[in-house]
Parts: structure tokens; sequence; C-alpha cells
């Protein structure tokens, strides 16, 4: 009897927000995102901190964190390298310009993506190529002068609507394929620069919708949507943002001269800022000796109590965090006070010492998993686990800022103005839409680093060790 072969197709579409996706399914207006929840699953996820795109596609294509990739956002700085020679290329980093391919050799040679491990894969606009063949990166024809126009024009459907043409086209070719991930960039762009519900936001949702529906009558004409995963979900949702706070000129004024992109050249400098998102911050102190990653009593002594109390005081800032003075400690304050966070890797708590920036009492549990549980339905969903995997990487910096909705950390140098913001620990930013065609998979809360396992179980390839734990 012939094999029969599996295959998954997988939609990113990038910055939906899993209460916009159901209100716009409610309307109508989705209507084959619609079918699918009640065919298959509909759930709520968690993504990663920072909230952002490019580090947030790595719980689901590598199955890792970006504190274990060392990739902790999508502009970093390497302190160590930076002090051995600034003019060196593993220094600082920004994927949001000509550095972005930069991302396939920055990540970890010993950890496969799942286009290293499903067989025929194929991508479309997804800045994670390492490895794909030019005639498998069905976006990369034309993809630059594309999204060039896209973003000076502001308008960005295009980019979508062609995306979906190069899907059918593939899909009407000659070739099969084990693995297509599908980037719907969209919904990210329409609401960083009008609103998350803006008619241009909400048509980005349809086009995406559309595509479904056209890649879906085409796989059951065929015969092969019985034997499809099918799975959508997104890297980060998106809160509406008016107010600009530049950290970076911030940190300047504090007499604590920063480098920080674009400006990267300044002489000197005593800090490095790097922002993503825009909601996500991390400072680099440099003026102290030695390159190492502080902890809180340098941060004090090298920073300043009064400098943290004018940060906290600002109306941009949710609250900071950084590492404790041992190992696996970590200090989350806000200017209220501050609370701890214990991690060993297996067991994880957190305790307000004089009070609870994150509001979330005490806790103390035992496991990764435990720990996303007892903080879904917080404000600050996964925290516990997410604080430390991001300071795993020395290039999350000394201090990490995480921005306070309507607020965000970028302001000259943003152009065209952003009236939306991702980035930080909140709850609109971490849950994400999770949908598939299958039902009564497992039920127990789900990060998008555990689509990686599940997709290579559903493909019957052997399992990899990753930091997900499989839906099916
Ligand atoms: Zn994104």
């Amino acid at each position: 009897m012939k094999k029969i072969r599996k295959r998954v197709v997988f939609y990113l579409l990038d910055g939906a927000r899993p209460d916009v996706l159901s209100e716009l399914m409610s309307q109508g207006k989705l209507p084959h995102l619609k079918q699918l929840k009640e065919e298959g699953t509909y759930r709520t996820a968690t993504t990663c901190f920072p909230s952002t795109t490019g580090p947030a596609y790595l719980p689901f294509l590598t199955g890792h964190f970006p504190g274990t990739m060392n990739i902790p956002g999508i502009r970093w700085f390497d302190k160590k390298e930076f002090k051995r020679s600034r003019w060196n290329r593993m220094a600082m980093r920004s994927y949001c310009g000509p550095e972005a391919p930069w991302f396939n050799t920055d990540m970890p040679a010993d950890k496969p993506a799942l286009f290293d491990l499903c067989g025929d894969s194929y991508n479309l606009y997804n800045m994670i190529t390492r490895n794909i063949p030019d005639d498998h990166d069905l976006g990369k024809k034309g993809k630059s002068w594309l999204y060039t126009r896209a973003h000076f024009l502001k308008r960005h459907h295009p980019v979508d609507i062609q995306g979906h043409e190069r899907i059918m086209q593939m899909l009407q070719s000659d070739k099969d394929f084990d693995f297509l991930f599908a980037v719907f960039p969209s919904v990210d762009w329409d609401s960083h620069y009008h609103h998350i519900r803006d008619e241009r936001t909400v048509k980005a949702y349809q086009i995406a919708d559309n595509s479904i529906g056209e890649m879906r009558a085409y796989l059951e004409k065929k015969g092969w949507w019985q034997d499809t995963l099918f799975l959508l979900t997104s890297d980060h949702g998106l809160t509406p943002s008016d107010a600009h706070f530049d950290l970076g000129d911030w940190m300047t004024e504090q007499g604590l001269k920063s480098v920080s992109y674009p400006v990267i050249w300044r002489r000197n400098p005593k800090s490095a800022v790097m922002i993503s998102g825009n909601s996500f911050g991390s400072i680099h102190l440099l003026n102290h000796a030695g390159d190492h990653a502080l902890g809180r009593s340098e941060i004090n002594q090298h920073f300043g109590s009064e400098r943290m109390k004018n940060l906290l005081d600002k109306k941009a800032v949710d609250f900071v965090s950084c590492r404790g003075d041992n190992l696996g400690e970590f200090i989350i304050q806000n200017q209220n006070g501050s609370a701890i966070i214990k991690s060993d890797g297996l067991k994880f708590s957190y305790n307000p010492i004089d009070a609870d920036p994150l509001g979330m009492g005490n806790i103390e549990v035992s496991g990764q998993q435990q720990a996303l549980e007892v903080t879904m339905e917080s404000e600050y969903p996964d925290a516990l686990f997410q604080i430390s995997q991001l300071f795993r990487s020395s290039r999350a910096g000394d201090i990490v800022v995480s921005a306070a909705n309507g607020h965000d950390l970028r302001d000259f140098w943003e152009y065209p103005e952003h009236k939306g913001s991702h980035g930080s620990l909140c709850r609109e930013h971490m849950l994400v839409p999770l949908i598939y065609n299958q039902k009564g998979w497992a039920s127990h809360s789900a990060r998008t680093a555990d689509l990686f396992p599940t997709i290579l179980k559903w493909l019957n390839k052997v399992p990899v060790s990753s930091e997900g734990r499989a839906l099916n």
C-alpha cells in the first residue's frame, strides 16, 4: 500500500491579536477562518519576550527561545565584542535593514530550523532563510523592491496579495511539498502605522482569510487537505501608542552617552540602547571595568539609584528587569518597588520584596509548563519563564525596559511615526491566536514553541531537542 504523504501549511499572520481575530470572525468577515474554528481548534497561545518580529519567529521555527538562541531582540548589542573592538561585525546588530540576512548566520549552527528537518520546505517572506534554496523561497524574487515600495507608500497589501499568488503558483505547479511556511506581514504594518482596528488592518486580515480559502479549495480538489495539518498563529499582539519616549536620548541626557541605531558611531559611549518592537528596550552599561553583564548591585553602582528612580518615574516605563546578584535570580522593579524571580531551570518562583510589580502575589511552581499555567490568565502571561530565558543571553543587556501600553521607546529616528507597538511582556503583546484544523489535541496552555515538536510529529520525523511540548 502506498504510504500517505503528510503535509503542513503554516500561515503566520504577523501581529494578529486573538481578540481582534475573534471580533472579525463573529462579524462574518473571516469566513474561512471561522470554518476552521468550527471544524478544528481555535485557542490562544503565548509568544516570547521580547514579543517582536524576528526573535519571536524562533520558538515555532526552531523550538527555542530568543535567550537560548542568543538573538534577544530585532536589535541587539554584544558588550564583550564591542569592548574587544567596536568595528567588529559581532558588536551589534539591527535586522531592520541591510544586516537582516545575518539573522541566518547569527542562529547557532547546532539548532536546526523546520526548513532543515521537514523535507521539501517552502518559505514565503520569512527572514529566516538558512539553507532554503532560492527556488524554495517563494517571496525572494522582487521582495526588497516590493517591501520598500510598501513602506514608503504606506500601501502594504500588494505584498500579501503577491505572496498569496506565489503560494498558488507553487501549489499549481508540478511540485509537491512537506512544509509550507507563509508570512502575511500587513496586519503588523497596518497596526503600526494606522491602528489595530483600522479598516486597512481589517482588510489585511481578510486578504489572509481569502488566501486560506483558495489554498484550501485547491488542496481539497487534489485530495490532499485531509492529510494536511493547517496552522495559523502570530508572533505577537500590538497595542495602539501615541507617546514616544526615546530611551537612547534619555540615557545621553543622563550623562551616559549612548550608542543606538542608527546613531552607532558616537565616540566614547557610556552605554548602548537597543529597542525592539518598540516596547522593549535593553540598556547596556559601558561605564565599568570588564565586559560582563551586570547584576543588581553593580547596576546600583554604575547606573545609580537616582537614575533608576528617574527612569521608573517615566510614564513610558511599565517595569524594568535585571539579573539578581546570584545565578538564576532576576529582579522586577517599578516605581512602587521590586520583586524577585528565581529559577534553577526546574523550579520557578516569584516573590514581592517591597512591592508586587507584576501583580502576581507569591508563586512557587515546578516545571516550565506549570510556570505558564499559573500565569496564563495574569497581566503578564508566562513572565517567570520568559524573564529567565531572556537573561540566558548576555546580549539581553544589563537593564531591560518593558514599556507601558500607549507608549513606546523610540522617537525621532522612527519614520514614519508608529501608532502601534509591541515587544513588551504585557498580555496584549504576549497573547497570539492559534488555529489548527485538528480536534481533540492536548489542552495544556500553549506556547508558540509547542508548534515545533507538533509539526515534526505530524510529519513522522525524528524528534529534535526543543523547549516546546507537542500538542498532538
Ligand atoms: Zn511581527
